[in-house]
């Protein structure tokens, strides 16, 4: 498949599903190692969090409420730049679109999620850099709350903000293991993985379920698709678009 043809909104034959999987990853440097991955943004983000807890002073609990504020703001902004940046070709960061849409999206589908081995992490997790990336994005913000006086809500802030990223990847993570041992068989993922299951739907993931942590701005949005919902959708897309 072409990453720059749209999206292919039906499931690939299995025949093609795999010769895509093989494609993938026989792409993967014969270097990469799925924990360093997986250890580099772990290690990253949990450093920033320490730093950042460290360095609060005098904590008022009324600055605790950043923590709330912040993950809403993070809900809205997962639902954004998944539906925006990941699953359309922007040209500012077309690599976004290439890694989730084409390829994600195309080896791991609704009724069969799991990683056939560790390395195929490669296509489920975001690079490390992303984390120190989103928090250079953000230091501006903490930088101006900073300035305006509040050093603690700064730094909650850029805590915050770190911690959903790690929250978004360990869950994403999560959902792509096995469902039926270890991490991934556990009940609170499996009730969770449902709304992630959900979106892997190519006929329904351009338009739905773009939360992966918890769906809250998926409701606001009204993008929302329970699992016994998913045919209902499905069909009415089909409907919608061959009228
Ligand atoms: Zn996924
Ligand atoms: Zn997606």
């Amino acid at each position: 498949m072409n990453d720059m043809e749209p999206p292919r909104e039906s499931p690939l034959p299995p025949g093609e599903r795999q010769a895509l999987r093989e494609r993938l990853m026989s792409a993967v440097p014969a270097s990469y190692s799925p924990y360093r991955h997986a250890g580099l943004t772990f290690g990253f983000g949990l450093a920033v969090i320490a730093g950042a807890i460290a360095s609060i002073r005098g904590l008022d609990p009324l600055h605790l409420m950043t923590i709330p504020i912040v993950y809403v703001f993070a809900n809205a902004t997962e639902w954004r730049a998944h539906r925006y940046l990941l699953h359309h070709r922007s040209k500012l960061v077309p690599l976004l679109y290439d890694r989730h849409t084409p390829q994600h999206h195309m080896i791991f589908n609704t009724d069969d999620m799991a990683v056939r081995n560790a390395r195929e992490w490669r296509y489920v997790l975001i690079p490390s850099y992303a984390v120190i990336l989103i928090a250079a994005l953000n230091a501006p913000i903490a930088g101006a709350i900073w300035l305006l006086g509040y050093t603690n809500v700064a730094l909650l802030y850029i805590a915050s903000t770190v911690g959903y990223v790690l929250l978004y990847e360990a869950l994403h993570l999560a959902f792509h293991l096995a469902p039926d041992r270890g991490i991934g068989g556990w009940s609170i993922i499996r009730v969770l993985r449902r709304h992630h299951a959900v979106h892997h739907d190519p006929r329904l993931m351009q338009r739905y379920n773009f939360n992966v942590t918890v769906p809250l701005w998926d409701l606001v949005r009204r993008t929302y698709v329970a699992a016994d919902d998913r045919e209902t959708f499905a069909s009415r897309k089909k409907l919608t678009s061959e009228a």
